[in-house]
């Protein structure tokens, strides 16, 4: 896959929504359901902040304070990301894109992978709700499998049920001050893209303030429908 590419699969899905509206948990649903990748650039850069990278030392300090990482850090972890041969099929993008800047660049970078926007949805979710959902998660340090200390609790405290006996942990920014300043970033830089895929006609939206599987099931469908 290269700017050799003369075909294009419209085969990313976008998820756009506020922190909390459930994005990373519906993206791993989806994956198997519609053979895709997911590909979260949270997890991107928290991983470039474990491994100590450049990007990952830039990116430390603004994840903490909740404000959004500099298009041009982001751009090059996601272009590094798409160059890897497994996301060939597809991606579901979760958390990308996130400024207009963002938006604009997307384009161009999927074309040279052989890619286009074939859906993008928009969980709808209550702000309100977004703080404790948000301050009460955790992850499994194994196989990445999402809790909730109040929504989704593990069987046995702070072990994942998955893999059985993984330990759980706690991203540094979901925190409930945090999470305050991720949502106004959001509001700020992120909702009005909702628009510029509504002006695309890929735009669809989904009601996030039900049941995991309830959501899982009108994003399946709503995806299904616009491919068909
Ligand atoms: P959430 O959507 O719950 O806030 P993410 O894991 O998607 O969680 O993002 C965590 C943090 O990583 C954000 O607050 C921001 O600092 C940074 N980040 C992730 N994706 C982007 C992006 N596309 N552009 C800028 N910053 C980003
Ligand atoms: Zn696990």
């Amino acid at each position: 896959m290269g700017a050799d590419t003369t075909t294009t699969a419209s085969n990313v899905l976008v998820l756009l929504g506020p922190p909390g509206a459930g994005k990373g948990t519906q993206a791993r649903l989806l994956e198997e359901q519609l053979g895709l990748v997911q590909l979260s650039t949270g997890d991107l850069l928290r991983a470039a902040v474990r491994d100590g990278t450049a990007a990952g030392l830039a990116a430390d300090k603004v994840m903490k304070a909740g404000d959004l990482v500099s298009d041009a850090i982001v751009m090059e972890i996601l272009e590094e990301r798409l160059e890897q041969s497994d996301v060939a099929r597809g991606v579901i993008l979760d958390g990308f894109p996130r400024t207009s800047a963002q938006a604009e660049a997307l384009d161009a970078l999927l074309a040279r992978h052989g890619m286009s926007v074939g859906a993008a949805v928009a969980l709808t979710v209550d702000d309100n709700a977004m703080v404790e959902r948000v301050s009460g998660r955790a992850t499994c340090a194994i196989c990445g499998e999402g809790y909730h200390d109040q929504f989704k609790p593990p069987a046995k405290p702070d072990t994942c049920d998955v893999c059985d006996g993984g330990p759980l942990t706690r991203r540094a920014d979901d925190n409930a001050q945090t999470v305050i300043a991720r949502l106004q970033a959001y509001h700020a830089q992120t909702a009005p893209l909702i628009d510029h895929f509504e002006n695309r006609g890929v735009l669809r939206r989904v009601d996030a303030m039900g049941p995991i599987p309830e959501i899982a099931g009108s994003l399946g469908n709503v995806v299904k429908a616009l491919n068909s």
